[in-house]
């Protein structure tokens, strides 16, 4: 990373391999070229990624089995925004996915 000095606007640059540097407080350094001792903060740049989500523009959300194990633990998460619901019984019916009693049923008998 490189950062200006204030004073004469000489590119320093900031060794940022400790990761201490950011964060938003204030670190001191001095200029090489000027001598002058002067502060400067550093922020990690983040990025955003942006996605279309037209379940929140009216569109039914497009549900999808999250992969869960185990299975009875599953949800259906929306592709599009990633909202998540609890299934159906239909739903668990046509992905073949007991209900979350059945499953500790079945290691309590199994247990035995
Ligand atoms: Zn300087
Ligand atoms: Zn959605």
């Amino acid at each position: 990373m490189h950062v200006n000095c204030p004073y004469c606007d000489a590119v320093l640059y900031v060794d940022t391999d400790d990761n201490t540097v950011y964060g938003g407080g204030k670190n001191e350094m001095s200029c090489d070229k000027c001598e002058s001792n002067f502060v400067f903060t550093a922020e990690i740049n983040i990025t955003y990624d942006s996605f279309k989500a037209d379940c929140l523009n009216g569109v039914p959300h497009k549900y999808e089995l999250t992969h869960t194990y185990p299975k009875e633990f599953s949800k259906m998460e929306c592709i599009m925004c990633g909202k998540l619901k609890d299934l159906t019984i239909e739903e668990r019916k046509k992905h073949n996915i007991g209900t979350i009693s059945e499953y500790f049923k079945n290691i309590t008998n199994e247990s035995r």
